[in-house]
């Protein structure tokens, strides 16, 4: 298999992940590929699917909790980063960040994603995560996605993707990989955009803990009470298993406060649920992904 995809693009060997993961998890991935084209994703699909063989797409790692041995190839779709934007809607790859993407898209006075600004993804993990903020998210403005489902790259239109809050058809059928999407723009008054996103950056500054490495929110809001209402009401701000801890700014965030492992993490998280269970009755559900 190596010999086949060697022949696609380089592969690298026991990589060191921790800078392509938020948390700063140190993990090791036995195989990673940095495709540069469409094509280059598809054949090394098919070779790694060929040979049943374990994989994983990677962003920018600001979803998942990477194991300490990812034994399988690590897909990074950094290199697909190319964007272009049109009247009315923006054209982009899957790998382009989309919080530069939302800056620029403001800068020329577009609105679209003006409330991703602060989140440290990929065009392509947001869409898998159907990512949003302030009540908006990337499926209120995506036209289409262009996929590879295994066999054919396909466009499948907004309706087709089965977008519900952080939800999708990706979530579901792990087959399907967004290689780039369509995203409707329409033309705003440049100003308001950027005092928006001033007050916005504001508000996460002083809300969010971003001064440690995170994943962002780890539980999804239940319906009717932030989950970090909950966590925080149970007093378990500070509360830590070895460096994972919940954060001191924002009881969603758990941080890494120097070596956590992803063990740290997970035992946190199942701690957190146990603790709302009891007191609330209320199952929290995982925003963020652990790989296994
Ligand atoms: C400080 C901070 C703030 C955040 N704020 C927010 C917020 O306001 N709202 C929000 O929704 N999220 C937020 N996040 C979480 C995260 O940034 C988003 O979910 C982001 O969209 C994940 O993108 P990624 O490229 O990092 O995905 P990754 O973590 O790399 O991957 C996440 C999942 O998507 C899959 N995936 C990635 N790319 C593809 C692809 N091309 N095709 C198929 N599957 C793919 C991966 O396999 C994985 O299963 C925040 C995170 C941080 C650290």
């Amino acid at each position: 298999m190596e010999e086949e995809l060697n022949k696609i693009c380089k592969v690298e060997y026991d990589v060191d992940l921790t800078s392509h993961n938020t948390y700063r998890i140190h993990s090791v991935g036995k195989y990673m590929v940095f495709p540069t084209s469409f094509a280059d994703v598809k054949n090394i699909l098919d070779v790694v699917n060929k040979y049943s063989f374990k994989y994983l797409i990677l962003g920018n790692g600001s979803n998942v909790i990477l194991p300490e041995y990812y034994d399988g190839v690590i897909i990074k779709l950094n290199n697909l980063s190319k964007y272009e934007i049109f009247d009315d809607y923006v054209y982009a790859e899957a790998g382009v960040m989309i919080n530069k993407l939302a800056q620029e898209l403001v800068n020329l006075g577009y609105s679209a994603l003006e409330w991703a600004t602060g989140i440290p993804g990929t065009i392509g993990g947001s869409v898998y995560n159907n990512a949003g903020a302030y009540k908006s998210s990337i499926s209120d403005v995506l036209i289409s996605a262009l996929v590879y489902d295994g066999k054919e790259i396909k466009e499948y239109s907004n309706s087709e993707l089965q977008f519900e809050y952080r939800d999708s058809v990706f979530k579901s059928n792990k087959k399907l990989i967004i290689l780039s999407c369509k995203l409707k723009i329409t033309k705003s008054d440049k100003k308001e955009l950027k005092d928006l996103v001033i007050d916005r950056t504001n508000r996460r500054i002083q809300t969010q803990d971003l001064s440690h490495p995170s994943c962002g929110s780890v539980f999804r809001n239940p319906t009717d009470v932030p989950a970090g209402k909950l966590i925080d009401d149970l007093g378990l701000k500070g509360y830590h298993i070895n460096d994972a801890m919940i954060s001191n700014i924002h009881a969603n965030f758990i941080i890494n406060s120097g070596n956590a492992s992803s063990e740290d993490i997970i035992e946190l998280i199942n701690y957190i649920k146990l603790k709302v269970k009891e007191k609330y009755n209320i199952d929290l559900v995982l925003e963020q992904e652990i790989i296994k």
